[in-house]
């Protein structure tokens, strides 16, 4: 797929503000640090889309980029811990969460999981909760460079190993290194396939 056009659509802090017309959206979420921004960037070709990402203030919002005028990137914040009465628990935003539960173009979720550290309860937790909505989604293994081809299959395995244990069936599963500009290709014919 060649990306001809990525605009900012939107940027809102509650779903409401959500664009309206029905366009097929791809969401992008992780823990803060994972290589969204990047990401977005690799994909997109657009260093502005992912600087507005980036942007303070910005990063608590939903950023909705319309791309080919045919589909979206939408870009979730990330996700951390809290830590309440009941101890630390996988805190993201109530925005996500109506996103993710009531949004109504929702094609598929791309989780980025840094690849080169080992699996993070955070994003076990996180991908359990996300596989009881009814949303499709996917892992991006992020920063690839650092993991090197031949241990890709291990990181995934581990990976998958410990999200059955969280009682979670291992999804479709991508490597990318924005670094090394390694993986694109591959999401956008995923994404290509999607929008059939
Ligand atoms: P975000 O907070 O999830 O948006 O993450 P960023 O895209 O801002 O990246 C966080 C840090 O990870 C930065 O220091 C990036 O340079 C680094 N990073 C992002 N992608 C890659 C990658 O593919 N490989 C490596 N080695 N580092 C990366």
């Amino acid at each position: 797929m060649i990306i001809k056009s990525a605009e900012i659509e939107a940027s809102t802090p509650t779903l409401q503000g959500a664009p309206k017309d029905a366009l097929p959206e791809f969401a992008f979420i992780g823990r803060s640090n994972v290589g969204k921004s990047s990401l977005v960037n690799l994909l997109a070709q657009r260093r502005e889309l992912a600087l507005v990402s980036a942007t303070p203030g910005k990063t608590r919002l939903l950023n909705f980029f319309r791309i080919n005028n045919d589909w979206r990137i939408v870009d979730l914040p990330g996700y951390g811990f809290a830590k309440g009465a009941k101890g630390e628990r996988a805190d993201f935003n109530v925005a996500v969460a109506d996103y993710l539960e009531r949004g109504a173009n929702v094609t598929c979720v791309f989780v980025l999981v840094d690849g080169s550290i080992p699996p993070q309860r955070l994003d076990l937790e996180f991908l359990r909760w996300l596989d009881g909505c009814d949303v499709p989604f996917v892992v991006v293994f992020t920063k690839a460079d650092k993991v090197g081809r031949g241990r890709y299959k291990q990181v995934a395995e581990q990976f998958g190993r410990e999200l059955a244990a969280a009682g979670v069936a291992m999804p479709e599963h991508f490597f990318v290194s924005a670094t090394k500009r390694e993986g694109r290709e591959e999401l956008l014919k995923f994404i290509e396939a999607q929008l059939g």
